[in-house]
């Protein structure tokens, strides 16, 4: 037998309450993969816990293991990402890498690799990196890190070189098309020239680097159009947080104050 407490790192992925002031949180945590805790009378006024029980904390957590759900009994913040949580592009921008990583992941699947991406895009957020350029990096890397990153070298269809001219984008080969493919089908979206470049240059940049791409409105729009409909391909079913993201898309985004 095991000791019945373990400590763990983890970022609350999202949380349910339920009973009279109970909470269910899905942690992913560093070593243990998405793991499922009740938080028992977090939602009194008196629970010291409180704090450490929404989304897009990050903190160690310590757990007593029950016998379906594992018991919340201690917490220790490590990030709360104040100034992402000032903002509401930058929040849904949270609120959406966490629902990617929850869809991305089984319980109990360890990933550190995934837990590093998230840990990352939520400082980048915190630290006022533009939502659009995360959300992107994001998309591309928790696709490559989970075995389904998009061809973006050759046409996915015939393997032939895609020329320096508007290709297609097509989830169902698994990315790029060449024009001449594009051209024996009925409807593919276009992929731009500059837009196959920015998706290459965020596949292997690091988020530092990622923060220095220029994106204007229509190449915005364009990527966002091409990892939604790849990542709706791969899931098998929408993302529910692009909801909000689209809604503030287009808000007049305050300065911010220092
Ligand atoms: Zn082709």
């Amino acid at each position: 037998m095991g000791s019945r407490t373990y400590r763990a790192e983890a970022i609350v992925l999202k949380t349910n309450d339920f009973a009279e002031a109970d909470r269910i949180l899905v942690l992913f945590t560093r070593h243990f993969g998405k793991v499922r805790v009740v938080a028992k009378g977090i939602r009194r006024a008196t629970s010291r816990m409180a704090g450490h029980a929404e989304p897009l904390t990050h903190a160690t957590y310590q757990l007593a293991r029950g016998r379906e759900l594992d018991v919340l009994t201690g917490a220790e913040a490590r990030a709360i990402y104040p100034d992402m949580r000032d903002d509401l592009a930058l929040i849904a921008a949270g609120w959406y890498v966490a629902e990617l990583v929850d869809r991305f992941t089984a319980d109990r699947v360890p990933s550190a690799p995934l837990f590093d991406l998230l840990e990352t895009a939520l400082r980048a957020l915190d630290a006022g990196i533009a939502a659009p350029v995360v959300c992107r990096w994001f998309d591309l890397h928790v696709l490559d890190r989970s075995g389904f990153r998009p061809e973006l070298g050759v046409c996915a269809h015939c393997r032939a070189a895609l020329g320096e001219q508007t290709n297609a984008w097509e989830p169902a080969v698994g990315g790029a098309m060449c024009a001449s493919c594009a051209a024996k089908q009925s409807y593919v979206a276009p992929l731009t020239v500059r837009a196959l470049k920015s998706l290459r240059y965020l596949l292997v940049s690091d988020l530092a680097a990622a923060a220095r791409l220029r994106l204007d409105a229509p190449l915005t729009h364009e990527l966002d159009r091409h990892l939604r409909a790849f990542l709706r391909y791969v899931l098998d079913r929408d993302i529910s947080s692009t909801r909000l993201l689209d809604e503030v898309r287009d808000l007049p985004r305050p300065a911010r104050v220092s």
